[in-house]
């Protein structure tokens, strides 16, 4: 695609972009008046108008109702959950039996960990990309020590070559075919969280598999931002958080997916608790836990209704959106935009100052945009954020600017970079 570097292009392309409307469904965070260009929808997504609503609706169940609520109303607390699996199966390729909205996304990693990893005799390591977000590596080397390993042999970790900022996915499948019968899971993020880089997610499951491992993926970086298919990838598990590409707000609910084919399996062991019991039987109390079919069946807790309700606000929109195809073709262009735009910035500069470590190809990435700024990274970020660019910062010296099919469009990529360029002039 080639693209111009003005404002009426950008325009141009936001009135040829059957999405554009849907920025009006979300509440933009404001400074002395003005509404900021939000680029930092990988960390928080924006907060649905509907959200409040959402909130208030169960609000006043809850006064109106009290215990009631539970099983009486418009949307028994007891089901709740049921409308969200319809929204979130086709967001990440899944059938709704094979997802569940529940916890936050470490916990999920724990208990999804003590059904699939399950280390015996020499099959005892974990197989992840170096540089993981560091909630992963803490739950991995608590998990592995937990099992009576010591982390420095049981993790292993994949790293980009030297002088590189990626992963090559021939480096991911020769670590894993290395490692063959030692492994007992293939733990990947889907998107990494630092440089935006999206993995072969397919290739590296059918490597764990070929290896004899259980695959599992973080997607907090990737649901909502990337077309996945968790079912026919053949992936055995994964749970994502909801309040980054999902807007679900602060601490929002996450998100599991368990294949189907693992839902007869009656050796799998799991941290249970009385909301994972068979629905049709919860309340007899009995003694005995019998887990309910599917991703239900790993539900400990009782229905978190609130947070739901406002992963569910978010849900709606994706299904107004039409789930993730149509906002994926919008985001490969919205990105292309921003790497053009950059790359302008350094030609005008005359030398590359921002460094994208991001993967161009659109195959190998979501919406963001990894930056390493070369000279005053911190006084460009802050600048940029005086001038109503609001990305976010990651030390040393990274820059990452997502923008987020939802709700950004082409005008604000196009202003980013002029400001870029403006900064840029003044401080370097
Ligand atoms: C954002 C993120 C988390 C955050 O975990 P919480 O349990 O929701 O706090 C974990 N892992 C990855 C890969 C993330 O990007």
């Amino acid at each position: 695609m080639i693209f111009e570097n003005n404002l009426a292009y950008a325009r141009q392309l936001d009135r040829q972009d059957p999405l554009s409307e849907l920025r009006n469904e979300f509440l933009f965070p404001q400074q002395k008046g003005k509404p900021f260009i939000y680029l930092c929808g990988n960390s928080l997504g924006l907060q649905p108008k509907t959200a409040r609503q959402h909130i208030d609706e169960q609000l006043g169940n809850w006064h109106n109702l009290a215990v009631e609520g539970w099983f009486e109303g418009e949307k028994p607390w007891m089901f709740y959950h049921k409308a969200l699996k319809e929204l979130m199966a086709p967001l990440v390729g899944a059938n709704p039996k094979e997802v569940c909205p529940m916890n936050t996304l470490t916990v999920n990693l724990h208990l999804l960990m003590v059904s699939f990893y399950r280390p015996s005799g020499k099959r005892f390591k974990i197989i992840m990309e170096s540089g993981a977000f560091p909630s992963d590596q803490y739950a991995m080397e608590s998990q592995v020590r937990f099992h009576g390993y010591d982390p420095k042999e049981a993790i292993i970790e994949v790293a980009p070559r030297t002088g590189e900022h990626t992963l090559r996915t021939a480096d991911i499948l020769t670590a894993i075919a290395d490692q063959g019968d030692e492994i007992a899971l293939v733990l990947f993020g889907g998107v990494n969280y630092f440089t935006g880089q999206w993995y072969d997610m397919p290739a590296i499951t059918k490597a764990g598999h070929a290896a004899g491992a259980i695959v599992g993926f973080d997607l907090a970086h990737a649901a909502g931002n990337v077309p996945l298919q968790l079912h026919d990838w053949d992936i055995d598990f994964a749970c994502w958080c909801s309040y980054k590409y999902q807007n679900s707000g602060p601490g929002g609910i996450s998100g599991i997916f368990v294949h189907e084919k693992h839902f007869q399996d009656k050796t799998i062991n799991r941290f249970a608790g009385w909301w994972g019991y068979q629905e049709q039987e919860r309340f007899k109390m009995a003694k005995g836990f019998v887990p309910e079919a599917g991703a239900d069946g790993w539900q400990v807790s009782c229905t978190q209704v609130i947070p739901m309700s406002l992963y569910y606000a978010s849900l709606r929109i994706f299904e107004k959106a039409g789930f993730i195809e149509p906002l994926r073709e919008k985001s490969e262009k919205l990105t292309a935009y921003l790497f053009y735009v950059i790359d302008q910035v350094n030609r005008s500069l005359g030398e590359e100052q921002y460094q994208i470590i991001t993967p161009a190809t659109a195959a190998d990435r979501g919406a963001q945009v990894s930056i390493i700024a070369k000279h005053k990274p911190k006084e460009i970020f802050n600048a940029l954020m005086a001038n109503n660019i609001l990305g976010d910062w990651r030390e040393p010296n990274v820059i990452r600017l997502t923008p987020v099919p939802l709700y950004n469009n082409f005008e604000d990529v196009f202003i980013t970079g002029e400001q870029l360029m403006k900064i840029s002039k003044e401080l370097l």
